[in-house]
């Protein structure tokens, strides 16, 4: 049996409508039609990075450009994308607020996100799925969606080119904007957009996403990942990222610790929270994060199990979220009162971030309503603590003697809101997809 569900599909770029459009271009796209001479600004970063504890300052005294630089270029590109009317709706007209209660659950009343569009039916039972040429991707949006290249720089300094180059064989990243935004500065990177990567973690396109969200440097920038089955609705590899200037409930649960790797990572169970799921943190560099978030997301993949990712504080903590919404709702297992609301349960709503399409759930939202939803994402305890052990197996076998190195875990439970009653309401959630 193939698992379907239908939804109305998240217009991110202005071409995405007119996939079908063949021949003569002439919308200046990114493809090899419209490629040649093209200019798109670069952003170089530094690759070697400090170890997490001495991160900050983000950019170093060598270099020319001040250490809030990334920041800067993102929102004033943005922003100029704005002026020029690029966007759907405008995002910054959409009414927010904070839910009354103990989590501080964000609403957001965004109807003109999902108007005009009719439902498209996803498969939403395999996380792994060939790049299809013929679908949209994100060759075919408009140069002037693209805000500018990121990448490593060559020499160990950050630079700034205004007018660089694109050079198809060297793979360049990109950062877009998202057509229909959910808050200001909503952005997309694209890692290596020429190779056209289906969506699907790499370790060197987590490192990316990583450096984007320290070379940022800013808390309030965070970036996420929704895989297939759990909410993305475009396979072309792609993170999203924007501004919120409230911490997000998830960043405010307690942690339980699970163990540490040889490389200074630590691995935690989130606490009190609606959606189960595993929070990774600490780590001797950057890359020793990237490598064990990574390998996890590897893990989930080939397992065939649905997840979504959030990047958080900087690039030094990531929440992981294996879930099953999606399997539910395509097997009716999801209350009507849950589907009418249309809200789709991808990384930023998990997060505690609720993107809300009609004015009457947004008037009554509530954290309890908010709850609700969520724990229809999570998996079970049993079943996570099932996918925590796949995790760490695979762990053990890709690295081997990193694991090996692991800490005993210890009973310790890091501060954060105390939530008593928090657990009652998600027992007996639904097993997850696969069974093991
Ligand atoms: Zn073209």
């Amino acid at each position: 049996m193939m698992l379907r569900i239908k939804r109305v599909p998240t217009v991110v770029s202005n071409y995405q409508r007119e996939e079908a459009e063949e021949g003569g271009c002439g919308r200046n796209c990114l493809r090899s039609c419209c490629l040649p001479g093209a200019k798109l600004p670069l952003y170089a970063f530094k690759k070697a990075s400090k170890p997490v504890s001495e991160q900050s300052p983000l950019v170093s005294d060598d270099s020319e450009l001040g250490i809030d630089f990334l920041d800067s270029l993102v929102l004033g590109e943005w922003e100029e994308r704005m002026q020029r009317g690029l966007f759907r709706y405008d995002v910054t007209a959409c009414e927010t607020k904070v839910i009354p209660g103990k989590y501080g659950f964000i609403a957001q009343l965004n109807e003109g996100r999902h108007l005009k569009k009719r439902p498209t039916e996803f498969r939403v039972d395999k996380v792994l799925q060939p790049f299809d040429e013929s679908k949209f991707n994100f060759t075919k949006v408009g140069q002037e969606e693209v805000l500018f290249q990121f990448g490593a720089s060559e020499d160990n300094d950050v630079h700034f080119i205004p007018y660089a180059p694109i050079d198809v064989d060297a793979s360049p990243s990109v950062v877009a904007i998202n057509v229909s935004p959910i808050e200001y500065g909503h952005v997309l990177l694209i890692p290596r957009i020429f190779e056209c990567l289906p969506q699907r973690i790499d370790r060197e396109s987590f490192l990316l996403a990583l450096h984007m969200a320290e070379e940022a440097g800013n808390p309030y920038f965070r970036l996420g990942y929704n895989s297939l089955g759990a909410f993305a609705t475009i396979n072309h590899l792609h993170f999203q990222a924007y501004y919120l200037a409230t911490p997000f409930p998830i960043e405010r649960a307690p942690s339980k610790k699970i163990t540490t790797t040889s490389g200074g990572v630590k691995i935690s169970y989130i606490l009190n929270y609606p959606v189960r799921g595993l929070v990774f943190e600490g780590g001797d560099g950057l890359k020793d994060l990237s490598d064990v978030v990574s390998d996890a997301c590897i893990c989930l993949q080939e397992n065939n199990i649905p997840y979504n990712v959030l990047i958080a504080d900087s690039g030094k903590r990531v929440f992981l979220f294996p879930q099953c919404y999606a399997e539910k709702q395509a097997l009716g297992e999801v209350s009507p009162e849950l589907l009418d609301t249309q809200v789709n349960p991808a990384v930023w709503e998990i997060s505690g971030h609720m993107v809300l399409k009609r004015r009457e759930d947004y008037e009554g939202a509530s954290e309890e309503n908010a709850w609700r939803l969520l724990a229809e994402v999570s998996l079970s305890e049993e079943r996570l603590e099932e996918v925590k052990e796949l995790i760490l197996q695979a762990m053990s076998s890709c690295c081997v003697g990193e694991v090996a190195a692991m800490a005993p875990a210890e009973e310790s439970v890091s501060s954060g809101p105390a939530h008593e009653d928090a657990d009652e309401s998600i027992k007996g959630s639904h097993p997850a997809m696969v069974p093991v």
